[in-house]
């Protein structure tokens, strides 16, 4: 049945650690059964990340590779001019892209000139026809309210990892904080983007822990990005182990059958991944990539474009349309 009403909001952690932990196949064959009720197989929605200001965040996210104070390689970008930033969009549009993402390296949003320049860039990217979302921090009911007012269709503000794992990954804020920043969007009538990371050091139980949190919501995030960590030099978990393929695999099958309706991403970590391990992360219910022609997401590398395109051809897949 596919309609609202059969979506649950009452998971348990038992029965999602028992989902999680089925023999994989099983656990594929039913993700793919629900994804088959809810999607239409055959599409993959493209959408493009961009960040619109780069480094220098204050916050501490042990695996961001921007946080001012980790030694990395990644150059600090002030906020880009807005004809940049919709020139970015519109080659996005023009290369398949559905969604266009703009990521500004903020603990929070203060109401100043580069927020209004954030508001003239939602308006922008929206009147060129693509759905528009926006990543920049903390947000309050109000500048919720402004974002909506501009076009802005999404939100994203992931919760990365389980609320009791939260104070190993990142000191400088709380789990609640993001639930918080989630309220104001959803008030705001904004659409939820809201995943987490894997391979942080997070046990079996923190990454349900952490499905459990969004798949109670009242209302499913529309879109839920799963990223592998990308072990970024100069960051605390640089060194982490690789995360393996048949965990990403159980954890976008989990995310698919806990939140049926939603958009699964698979997110960070596919330039780690072959086409063949891809493939697998779609049959469990991966619905959506990030691409561009730029090979990075924000500040790590992604496949390209054409590469992108070529393993949709090779699959038999097509790009999602808005
Ligand atoms: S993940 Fe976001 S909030 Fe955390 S350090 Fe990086 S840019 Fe800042």
């Amino acid at each position: 049945m596919r309609n609202r009403e059969a979506l649950r909001h009452d998971w348990t952690k038992e029965e999602l650690l028992a989902i999680y932990n089925k023999p994989i196949l099983e656990l594929v064959y039913e993700a793919a059964s629900v994804h088959r009720i809810w999607h239409k197989a055959d599409e993959i929605q493209l959408s493009t990340l961009l960040s619109v200001k780069t480094g220098g965040c204050p916050e501490d996210c042990s695996y961001c590779g921007q946080a001012a104070r980790y030694h990395t390689d990644i150059n600090v970008q002030a906020l880009l001019p807005t004809e940049t930033v919709l020139a970015h969009a519109k080659k996005a549009k023009e290369n398949g892209s559905s969604r266009f993402c703009m990521a500004a390296a903020w603990r929070e949003v203060r109401d100043n000139r580069d927020f209004d320049r954030i508001i003239d860039m939602v308006k922008g990217v929206n009147e060129l026809g693509l759905e528009v979302c926006c990543t920049l921090g903390m947000l309050t009911e109000h500048q919720a309210k402004r974002l909506q007012e501009a076009g802005l269709y999404a939100y994203n503000h992931n919760m990365d990892t389980s609320a009791e794992y939260y104070e190993q990954i990142i000191s400088t804020r709380q789990f609640d904080n993001r639930l918080n920043t989630i309220h104001n969007v959803r008030k705001a009538g904004i659409t939820v983007c809201s995943g987490g990371i894997i391979g942080l050091g997070e046990s079996t139980t923190d990454r349900i822990s952490m499905l459990l949190t969004l798949a109670n919501m009242d209302i499913h995030p529309e879109s839920v990005p799963i990223n592998a960590l990308a072990r970024v030099k100069g960051t605390p978990l640089e060194n982490n182990p690789k995360v393996g393929i048949w965990e990403m695999v159980r954890m976008i099958a989990t995310t698919r059958i806990a939140m049926p309706g939603s958009m699964v991403r698979l997110s960070a970590g596919r330039l780690e991944m072959t086409e063949t391990e891809q493939a697998w992360c779609f049959l469990a219910g991966a619905n959506s990539i990030f691409t561009s022609d730029r090979e990075t997401l924000l500040v790590t590398p992604n496949p390209c474009i054409t590469k992108d395109i070529q393993m949709l051809q090779n699959l038999g897949l097509k790009p999602m349309k808005k």
